[in-house]
Parts: C-alpha cells; structure tokens; sequence
C-alpha cells in the first residue's frame, strides 16, 4: 500500500493500531529515505518500504496487520546485524533513518520512539558503514543568475569547500574531481542531465538555497559576522549552493557539526584538470575493468592506514600545479628513502587507528567508546613516530616532525578516563577506567563488594544451618537468594522466607539479602549513569581540541601517502622528477608504472622530449607499444605532480593545467552515438578546450568512417592543435599521410614503434624509433588473434589489388 492510500484510507476514519500510527507520524517526515522501525530485537521496515528493502536486500517479505483488509507488507532485520544492511542500502544510493525505542517493553502500551540518526551515502561517517578507503562527499548545486554555485562537503574531515562555475562543462570538471556520493539540488534546477551519474540526488526546497539564508547559515556555523575571512564574499551562487548544504546537513545529522570550522573558495587553477574520460582512460583509481588492480593506485598505494589510502585516492585526481608545494612532497620522500626511515615508521603507521573518522565522531556526538580507546591507543604512537623523524637526520623530516603535534593532553585525558579495553556500548558499563573518578569507584566498589559479601553471608549460612550444599546467588529475575537442595531444605532456619520451589532445590531470601539487592541495584543504576555522565563531558572537551585533532589526522595521512611513495620508489626503482616552470616534457628511460608491474616479460624503456617539439605522430603495428608510450608520459606527468617519484632515470616536468585523453573507441549506443560521432564529440571538446598548457592525448582519431575521410580529418585535427593550439600532444594514428605533417610544421615530430618477423611470426620491438611507419602488421596481428588461414590468405591478396 503507498503512502498516497494510507492517508486516504485515514482520512475515511478507519483506524490504525497505535504502533502502525506511530511509524506513520514518523514514516511521513521521511519520504524518500528508509525508516528502520526499531520493535524489539529488529528493525523493521512497512509497506512500499519494505517491499523496496526485501528486493534490494534480497530479504524475505512479510505482513504484520491489515489496513482496510490488505495485509501490511513488511520485511526486517536483526538490530545487532543492522550496519551491515545498511551499508549495503548506502552502497546503492539509498538514505536510511533509523528510529529507535526508548522505555521499558512491555511496562507502556506503546513504546516511545525517536529518530536517533539519519544515514545517507554522503555523509555517513559510521565505522563499518563507510567506505574506509575511499573518501565519500556530499555536494550541493544551484543555478544563479550568471553562473552555476557548485560547494561540496567531507564530513570525515571536516574540508568545506565551494565555488563557480561559468558553464555546465566547467560544473562537470568539480564533479569529476570531487565524485560526490550524494548531490543536493534545489526544486527548480533543470540541468538534472548533468548529475545523473550521481547515485544518491535530492531536491530541496527552493528558498534553502536564497542568499540571505545561506549566507546567515555558514555565518553562524563559523561565528563570523561575515564570509570575508573565507574569501567567498563575492562568489553569491557558491554562497548559495554552500549554505543549502549545511543546512541539509545539519538536518540529516540531527546535531550540530562541530567539525566543520571553515569553509574555503576553490577554482580549478592550482590543479591539473583530470575529467571523468581522463580519469578513466589512464586509470587512475581503477583499471577499465572496474578493479584497483591494474590501476596506478593499485602500483603507488603502499599506505598504512585508511586515511592515508583516502588521502592518496584523491591526490590522484589533484595533481598540483604549484611547484613549491610538489617539491616539498618530493624532499620528503626523497629525505624517507635516503635515511631509510620509510621502513622505520611503517609500523608505527599501521598501528595507527582512522582518527580523522573519530574526530569526524567526535564532532556528531556519535563517537563510541571504542573510537576513544583507538583514538588513545594511537596517540600514544605519535611521540615515537616524532622521534623517528627527528632522528632520521633530515631538515625535511624534522620540519614535518615539527608539524605534527602529538596531543599529549588528549592523551593523557583519554589514558586516564578510558578503560584498557572498554565496552562495545556504554550502556554495558565498564567504559571508564578505574581510578578517574573518585564517585565512580566507590559505587563499582559496593556492586563488586557485594560479591565479597556474598561469599561472606554463604559461610556463615552455611557454618550456622549446617547445611555444607548452601550457597548464595544472583539472577537478574529473582534478585539474591539462598538456594538449599530439596533433600536438606527441613534444616533451614526459620528466618528464611521461600520464594520459589526448583526441581531439586528450593530458593530463599531474607531482609539481609533485600537490603543488599537494593544497594547493589541503586549502585549499578548510578554508576551506569556516572559513566554516561562522564562520556558525555570528555566528548565534550575532545570537541574543544577538533582543529588541532583534524590537523593532525592530515598531517599523518599525508604522511603515510608520503611514505607509501617512498616504498614504491625504493621497490620499483623510481627516480625523483624535477619540476620545472618551463614548457618541457622530458623524460629519460621511462617506463609504464603498471604495465611493468603486470608483465613477467622485461619492459623496454624509452626516451621522450617535449619542449621544442609539441607534437609526435606516432605510428607503429598494432600492439607495437604506441598507447602505452603516451599512457607512460601522462602517468609519470601525474606521478611527479602528486609528489612521487617516477618510473624513469630523469623527467623533467613543467607547468600542466590539464590532461585530455582521447583514447578508445566505443560506440555509446545508449545515446544512439555511433563509434565515429563519440571520437569527433570528443575531439571537438579537447580542441575547444585545450590551451598551450594542456596534455593531449589522442590514441587513433578518423576511424569508423570511410580512409580517405577518416585520415583528412584527422591530419586537419592535427594541424589545428599544432598551429592554433600548441599543446604538448600525442597522436597516434595508422594513417601514414598524416606523418608528412612533420615536414611542414616545425614544431611536429615523427616517431614511430617498429615489428620485425622472425622466423613467420612478427616480433615487437616496443622501442620508440625516429621516423614513420607505413606498414601496420595488420595481417600479422590478424593472424596473431587467431583469424583463420584463408582470411589471412585472401587479404594479402587484397592487399595487392586494391
Ligand atoms: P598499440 O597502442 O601500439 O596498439 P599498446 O601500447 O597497447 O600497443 O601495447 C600492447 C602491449 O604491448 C601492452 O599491453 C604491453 O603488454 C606491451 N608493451 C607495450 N609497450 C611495451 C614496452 N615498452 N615494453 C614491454 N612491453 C610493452
């Protein structure tokens, strides 16, 4: 039944039983979102909502109930196996709000309940529902007058950022840097095309996103009168789009978002654009497959932790133009290998706990006992990782030593308050350590006395009834009592009252045993709620100290990114880039960096150089070695960009403010684009695009249409880039025309990638040659795929004739 025909059906007075109300009061609240009904030991789910659960959860669906005669469908899930459900939901998109029951069952006629917290794909920061090593934002869009506002949030960490965008392309470009989990959008925005690869979208009221409202909003989030310290005064429609989503936020969080101190403007500049295509066809993150394995992340990701995993994920996509900064990576990694301190702080570094979640926590109030125990536990390896550091000998390492500050009052706050190994939940108790507070022990003391006191009251029953079997005991039902076997029971004293009669025994008690039950009841109630009490004020003062906690969270990340490019660099033999300002590709014996890794076979490294000549014209056999050339240059590009080093004797690398990649062929038929229509859309946009600083990558253009057209148009593109444009580019092609370009324009280069055949079969020789090739080795490659015999056969006869 929908929602639609529940409220018909209320409206014609029938009536609901007070729990179904209940969920409905709530249920109307959450529309869009999956409410997680707590009864019992299970959430459950109702109507359209459960039957959306049990599909995607593949759970069995059930029915509580009738509403007008139609059974209510349901379906749920065990409370304590509920993260996992709902990881899988924020995996696919979904939102879910969980609504817990607070009372006693059984004690009221119906239990009260509250919404305790609302998870959605954007801003989940849970242990164990987030996604540990990938980083998950949330954005917010919104169309002004002149430009479109684009702000977009990570909730782990706390970095707020946002800013403009002239059109809808440029919009794409921060959506393929940051890839939000989650985008809000306001009721009226029409552009929806432009997000639609976004799992998780909401639209949201309209006037969230006016000005006014958003500049008060961020305002009183930072307690500044104004934005001018955050440098976005003037950026009205980022303003907007920034403010709205702090307000969805804050409303999904259900509690303030202490964390969250700052917000900061963003333009593309400092960065090297990657979009979506470039992303994907030098896979970055994922090999085209989908896997991290045959990915650049896959080779380069040694990191320790979490957060320097995630950290490293997103340097990916961000390389930085500024070389001041990149060089000062490259000190650091230079300074972990040439010390050998790389190897001494790995262990340090793995043992260290996801603090920028906890802080995260810590700031939604939703910290657990065990984040402040991990949150401990790593603090104290910080001083020794500082040592480590300093002691390396190195003025880079001693600086970053520096940098990071240990936090020695939470540590010591958290040492002192946290049990050793403290409960999974607080309400089991034993979450603060002994010795904290004087109030705390002396109530532990009375319940873990009355133990004592216990065995004490068994003797002296036992001495003074004769009766040697007697003992004293505790059940959560009964309370104390003195269980005596059935056989001995005439031998109890006359002050003994019977409570219940056993099988074989039968139980007692007496006013000393009630006193006790009263005291002990009184001291675990009160000490349960003293912990409580007390969870809540370190939370408290953990909150005061969140910037220094999420600085040093980046400071470790960036650390263990660090570190994990020293390890690459020393296992796989890389060299230190230099970066340079001037237009200059240069790069000797490079190597792929993944495909070295993939092949048991030696890779043949190679010479570039980009400076005087921007362009080359690549040709070559199939599977001569041609995309790998380029893949290679834009990679270690990226490489030295990020702060790592490179798989190559020497490069030198200069300013790049973007990469395109015009790689592949493949047919969109879901847009009804044809092979040919993808490679000229594509083209059109890097030639429109591209700027003399751009890296352009462009693997076999003209195919899917008839040679002659095909090679015209391509030579055409050629010339555009090279005498309109002059971009460093790549341009592989099999058209051997296209080659003669070299002789009329200077800045142009052939190489080419040369076949032999030996003995019948056609060997590559991988090595980028001076010059051009007319011959592909088509046949030969045909032959090498398996074509039969004959079709070989009749095209070397074609070969001839046509
Ligand atoms: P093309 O673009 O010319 O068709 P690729 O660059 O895709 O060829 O190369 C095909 C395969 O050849 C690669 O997957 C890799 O296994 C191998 N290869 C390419 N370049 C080299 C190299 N420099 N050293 C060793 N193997 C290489």
């Amino acid at each position: 039944m929908s929602e639609d025909l529940i409220s018909e059906f209320q409206e014609k007075g029938n009536k609901l039983t007070p729990m179904m109300q209940q969920y409905l009061d709530i249920k109307s609240r959450y529309q869009d979102t999956l409410l997680f009904y707590r009864l019992g030991d299970f959430y459950e789910l109702f109507f359209d909502d459960a039957k959306k659960a049990s599909r995607l959860l593949d759970l069995t669906l059930t029915r509580r109930g009738n509403v007008s005669g139609d059974p209510i469908p349901m379906c749920g899930v065990p409370f304590h196996a509920a993260d996992n459900y709902i990881s899988r939901l924020i995996k696919l998109g979904e939102s879910v709000v969980i609504c817990e029951q607070y009372g006693i069952p059984g004690k009221q006629k119906t239990m009260e309940r509250k919404i305790s917290r609302i998870v959605t794909p954007g801003t989940v920061t849970d242990e164990g529902i987030a996604p540990e090593n990938q980083e998950n934002l949330i954005a917010s869009i919104y169309k002004g007058t002149h430009y479109y506002g684009y702000a977009w949030l990570n909730l782990s960490s706390g970095v707020f950022k946002t800013a403009i965008a002239r059109d809808l392309s440029e919009v794409g470009l921060y959506l393929d840097k940051t890839t939000p989990a989650e985008i809000i959008y306001p009721e009226n925005f029409k552009e929806l095309d432009c997000i639609n690869e976004i799992q998780s979208r909401k639209a949201v009221p309209d006037w969230n996103y006016e000005l006014k409202t958003a500049y008060r909003a961020l305002c009183t989030q930072f307690a500044t009168q104004s934005l001018l310290g955050f440098d976005i005064e003037d950026l009205e429609d980022a303003i907007c789009a920034a403010g709205a989503l702090l307000a969805y936020v804050k409303e999904t969080q259900n509690v303030s978002i202490d964390h969250v101190r700052a917000i900061a403007r963003d333009d593309n500049s400092g960065f090297v654009i990657l979009d979506k295509t470039a992303q994907r066809n030098l896979e970055l993150q994922q090999n085209l497959r989908g896997d991290k394995r045959g990915s650049l992340l896959g080779v380069l990701d040694k990191t320790c932790t979490p957060m320097g995993c995630r950290y490293l994920r997103s340097s990916l996509v961000t390389p930085i133009r500024n070389n001041f900064e990149v060089n000062s990576r490259l000190d650091i990694v230079e300074a972990l290998i040439a010390t050998g301190t790389y190897e001494k702080i790995e262990n340090d570094l793995s043992s260290i706990g996801d603090i920028e979640r906890i802080a995260a926590r810590i700031g939604l109030s939703s910290a657990k006992p065990k984040d402040f125990a991990v949150l401990r536990d790593s603090l104290k390896l910080v001083p020794n990782l500082k040592d480590v550091l300093n002691s390396a000998g190195s003025e880079a390492l001693t600086a970053y030593a520096a940098s990071i500050d240990a936090l020695p009052q939470i540590e010591n706050l958290l040492t002192r308050a946290i049990a050793k190994v403290p409960s999974t939940f607080l309400r089991d108790g034993g979450v603060i350590a002994d010795g904290y507070s004087e109030e705390l022990d002396t109530l532990r003391k009375l319940m873990n006395g009355s133990e004592e006191i216990l065995s004490k009251i068994e003797a002296r029953e036992k001495a003074a009834s004769g009766i040697s079997t007697l003992k004293v005991n505790f059940n959560s039902v009964h309370g104390y009592y003195i269980e005596v076997p059935r056989s001995q029971s005439d031998k109890v004293p006359a002050t003994y009252i019977r409570r219940q009669t056993l099988k074989n025994n039968e139980r007692y008690i007496t006013p000393e045993l009630k006193e006790l039950e009263e005291k002990t009841l009184n001291a675990q109630e009160k000490s349960l709620a003293l912990e409580k009490q007390l969870f809540e004020e370190i939370m408290q003062a953990l909150k005061q100290e969140l910037p220094t906690l999420t600085t040093l969270a980046l400071m470790l990340a960036k650390l263990d990114m660090l570190n994990s490019f020293a390890v690459t660099a020393y296992e796989n033999n890389y060299h230190r880039p230099v970066l340079s300002r001037e237009r200059v590709l240069k790069i000797s014996q490079g190597r792929h960096p993944v495909i070295e890794t993939l092949s048991d076979k030696p890779f043949v490294a190679n010479d570039l150089d980009l400076s005087d000549k921007r362009m080359l014209i690549i040709t070559g056999p199939n599977m001569g070695g041609k995309s790998t050339y380029m893949r290679q240059a834009a990679l270690i590009a990226i490489m030295a960009r990020i702060g790592s080093f490179v798989p190559a004797d020497k490069a030198e690398i200069g300013d790049i403010d973007r990469i395109f990649t015009r790689i592949g062929a493949s047919d969109d038929l879901s847009s009804g684009r044809s092979t040919f229509m993808v490679e000229m859309e594509e083209a059109a946009s890097i030639v429109n695009n591209a700027t003399r600083s751009s890296l352009v990558l462009m693997d076999e253009i003209g195919r899917g249409t008839s040679t002659v057209e095909g090679a015209a148009l391509a030579a055409a593109i050629a010339r555009y880039i090279c005498e309109e444009i002059d971009c460093f580019t790549f341009f592989s092609t099999h058209y051997a025309e296209i080659a003669r370009l070299e002789e009329k324009l200077p800045t142009i280069k052939n190489i080419c990638f040369k076949a032999q055949k030996f003995n019948g079969k056609i060997v590559f020789l991988y090595k980028a040659d001076s010059g051009s090739q007319k011959y592909s080795y088509a046949l030969e490659v045909g032959k090498l795929a398996g074509l039969p015999k004959e079709i070989i056969g009749y095209a070397k006869a074609n070969l001839d004739n046509f």
